[in-house]
């Protein structure tokens, strides 16, 4: 692309990513809590109350396997119903919201059920659970209210491609939000993050996964994704609106938000 940063070649890059995430899918929470201390429940939060969930909504969450922004959206959305059935008798409340969380791998989107098992949601039926590739969504056109991808859309191949997807499937007035991690450019701060990124995470990827390799990659992938105004300028070209950014702990993850109007 003209953005430069496909120095992997594509086929390659898929494969790498179906390795890392076969396995890398059963030690996923804990590599998660220990890499970012616990804050990517925080900035999961943050995502998820920026999205604004309402009841009846239809949500796509895409590269959601482990089920994480989607337990948060309908947590989110149950809480407002419960506070507008102290206001209003049941019958008017009959909306039926949905939630698909999209995966491309059959692995992490059983990390993803059994967890909605172990939460009290494996009957859930606002939960979907779909087998899918965010550059070919298997979804109708203006079908989705709102549409996000928390630390995924690093991994496809063709972001271009995934961003057409995710504004083909909105509805007009439909949010697109995507958390990713992103770059920092604050002196110091970002020789400690370069440290850390480099030298700690693969350690630990090695001590706890017992996969250097893997942990390796991740981090050599977030140096490939685009800068924060180069990526939102991405999402303006797929014909979003009113595109803005948000860096949380000095630009090592960003939200980047656009309307489909
Ligand atoms: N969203 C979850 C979270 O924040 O905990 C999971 C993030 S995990 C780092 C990245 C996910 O992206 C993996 O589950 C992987 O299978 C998925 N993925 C990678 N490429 C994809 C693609 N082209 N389409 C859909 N999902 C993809």
């Amino acid at each position: 692309t003209s953005f430069g940063f496909k120095e992997v070649k594509e086929d390659e890059k898929s494969q790498m990513v179906g390795n890392v995430f076969s396995s890398v899918a059963s030690n996923y929470d804990l590599m998660n809590d220990l890499m970012s201390a616990g804050l990517h429940r925080l900035w999961k939060d943050r995502l998820v109350s920026e999205l604004n969930p309402f009841p009846g909504m239809k949500h796509l969450d895409v590269a959601g396997g482990t089920g994480d922004v989607a337990f948060r959206i309908l947590e989110s959305i149950n809480s407002t119903r419960r506070r507008a059935l102290q206001d209003v008798s049941e019958d008017g409340l009959q909306e039926e919201t949905q939630i698909y969380v999209c995966d491309i791998n059959p692995n992490m989107l059983n990390v993803g059920k059994k967890r909605a098992m172990e939460r009290g949601l494996g009957e859930n039926q606002s939960l979907i659970w779909v087998e899918g590739d965010a550059e070919a969504l298997t979804f109708d056109n203006n079908s989705m209210d709102g549409y996000t991808i928390a630390f995924g859309i690093r991994n496809v191949t063709h972001i271009e491609k995934a961003l057409a997807e995710a504004y083909r499937v909105l509805k007009r007035g439909g949010r697109f939000l995507c958390l990713e991690l992103s770059h920092v450019d604050i002196p110091v701060f970002k020789d400690l993050y370069d440290y850390y990124s480099f030298s700690i995470i693969p350690a630990v990827g090695e001590l706890v996964a017992g996969d250097r390799e893997s942990y390796q990659y991740l981090v050599e992938s977030i140096r490939r994704f685009p800068p924060q105004e180069t990526f939102a300028s991405m999402i303006a070209d797929a014909g979003f609106q009113k595109v803005e950014y948000e860096n949380l702990v000095g630009g090592v993850v960003a939200i980047h938000s656009g309307l489909k109007l």
